[in-house]
């Protein structure tokens, strides 16, 4: 690979997903790690196995269906020691480029308070681990966590053993997101001066944005010498987020000539892997978001639309369409066939199996009748809505409600139950939605708290199309009827800290909103259900005090049985 050649390691599916709030099911997971694929980034870091059985499977399947040959390094996360590293490495078995990305910090703030180790320690561990990582798989990266908090030279100590030992990619982590471009860049640079053996490995820039400028420190370490980026679709992350994939990759791109470095990424796909994630974790695009917000190629000012109107470039540096933002919006209506119809969604990049494409066909249909004009957006808003994959245990089969001046909210649902029996319900409320929750949760009756609830206008006119996203947490659970609330998972979930989300779109905003909401509740069932199939494996094998400690093999509920 060329010495201008930037790999992109996605950490979406783990330092994103740690986000609060990001939850994302397994079928969901796997859908993010064939659109990272799609999109041609370089390492997809599917998880941290030893956070929990759940997090092991998804990370397990992802490497087995996105690992190809020709495909993306699948890497796990694992803390330095023994039995993380072994459930990473068993993890990412099944893909055919397996990376086992190891840390432990070198602060003296997280040595001294948080591992209570010594300097001389943490060296010896990292020795230790590095090479016992390194004896399962050829592919090792390190990361010191908190590096730039940390002293140079004692940085440097810690990197020279982990070269040492064998790891082939250095990862120099802002965990806190506390340094500023210049620091990162000069920082970089003085490892590739000061580490041995430091020109024979491939050193990564991962930053977070607390004081925004982690996608400014990423690039100053590109230009210090680092060769790897580790970032995020739309720049979700632990606190203020990662580096946003989007942008690294399109600075690196638009500015070719002053950085000359290349990434292999398809810049076409951005906006959709943007979309992708967004739908999923439930939190929408702000309008102004570099290169995939609303509004980022949108010119509103008279003066910009003289210039754009002449030439393009007077006021944009990049086209949409460079990013997947076709601005062309294909008239299809009422009249349009199946034919052109899978014709155009195909065009937009979705392969929709019979089942999904009929609903979104026939949706499609219904929408012709309710709004003048359809566009991508609106077919996409579509698509995302039935490839939510909240698997359906409850379906909602219908949904009306009455309210307005001097009369009191009401609604009525109808909702299948998961042994396919109809159940009805009645509700007053204080507004339309209102009444279709209250009479939902009558009937579904598992406790939860509604923590937002939004509403996003897709197209522009008054048929647009309803966004509807909310999010609940999960409320009351039993210690025996699921995981104790005081359980944590590895990567610091209180299971009664899950937060989920549904999505809708409808032209009706109530029923998107009733939609949306069963689509959140669905999820928060699907996730219980794993959890308590997942402890009943770890029950029956007697690792009832410790599902954590459950040996790898019987992590795969399968083989467990
Ligand atoms: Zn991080």
């Amino acid at each position: 690979m060329d010495v201008d050649h930037v790999r992109i390691f996605d950490t979406t599916l783990r330092d994103g997903e740690q986000a609060p709030g990001c939850t994302m099911t397994l079928d969901e997971k796997l859908e993010v790690a064939r659109q990272l694929s799609r999109m041609k980034v370089d390492i997809i870091e599917a998880g941290f196995p030893a956070a929990s059985p759940g997090d092991w499977a998804a990370v397990n399947t992802i490497a087995r269906e996105v690992g190809a040959p020709d495909g993306p390094t699948i890497a796990a996360l694992a803390r330095a020691n023994k039995d993380d590293i072994d459930k990473a490495w068993s993890a990412i078995q099944p893909a055919a480029n397996r990376r086992i990305h190891t840390f432990m910090s070198t602060s003296d703030i997280h040595l001294e308070h948080q591992f209570r180790k010594s300097r001389g320690e943490a060296l010896e561990l990292i020795g230790e681990m590095v090479t016992y990582a390194c004896s399962l798989c050829d592919d090792v990266e390190f990361s010191p966590m908190d590096a730039t908090r940390s002293d140079p030279d004692f940085l440097f100590q810690a990197l020279k053993i982990a070269v040492e030992c064998g790891a082939t990619t250095l990862n120099i982590p802002d965990t806190v997101g506390y340094s500023t471009p210049q620091e990162y860049g000069e920082l970089i640079a003085a490892i590739r001066a000061n580490v041995p053996g430091a020109d024979g490995v491939i050193i990564s820039t991962h930053c977070h944005d607390d004081l925004g400028v982690a996608v400014a420190n990423s690039l100053a370490g590109v230009y210090g010498g680092a060769r790897q980026i580790e970032c995020t679709i739309n720049g979700i992350g632990e606190r203020a987020g990662n580096a946003s994939l989007e942008e690294v990759v399109m600075a690196l791109h638009t500015r070719e000539a002053f950085y000359g470095l290349k990434t292999q990424i398809e810049t076409r796909e951005l906006a959709r892997s943007s979309r992708t994630v967004s739908s999923f974790i439930g939190v929408p695009v702000p309008p102004n978001k570099a290169i995939v917000g609303a509004n980022a190629f949108a010119h509103e000012s008279g003066i910009h639309q003289d210039g754009v109107l002449k030439n393009r470039m007077t006021y944009e540096i990049m086209s949409a369409e460079t990013v997947g933002l076709d601005g062309n919006a294909l008239i299809l209506g009422k009249h349009s066939g199946r034919h052109a119809f899978r014709n155009h969604v195909e065009a937009l990049g979705y392969t929709l199996d019979d089942e999904d494409f009929q609903h979104v066909f026939l949706r499609f249909k219904d929408l012709c009748d309710r709004k003048k004009k359809v566009d991508d957006r609106d077919i996409e808003a579509l698509i995302a809505g039935e490839t939510q994959h909240a698997p359906h245990i409850y379906t909602l089969e219908h949904v009306q409600y009455s309210s307005g001046t001097n009369m009191t909210p009401s609604a009525t649902v109808r909702l299948i139950g998961p042994d396919g029996d109809a159940r009805t319900d009645s509700a007053h409320g204080t507004g339309p939605v209102d009444a279709i929750y209250k009479a939902i949760n009558r009937l579904i009756n598992r406790p939860n708290e509604l923590i937002e609830f939004s509403i996003n206008a897709i197209t522009e006119g008054l048929d647009a199309v309803a966004e509807v996203t909310v999010r609940i947490r999960e409320q009351g659970i039993s210690s025996n009827g699921g995981s104790d609330p005081t359980t944590i998972n590895l990567t610091g979930k209180r299971a009664a800290q899950q937060i989920f989300s549904g999505y809708s779109v409808n032209t009706d905003t109530i029923v998107a909103a009733a939609e949306a909401y069963m689509g959140a509740l669905n999820k928060m069932l699907a996730v219980r259900q794993e959890r308590m199939k997942a402890e009943a494996v770890a029950y029956a094998a007697g690792y009832a005090e410790d599902p954590g400690a459950l040996p790898v093999d019987l992590f795969d509920g399968g083989s467990a049985g």
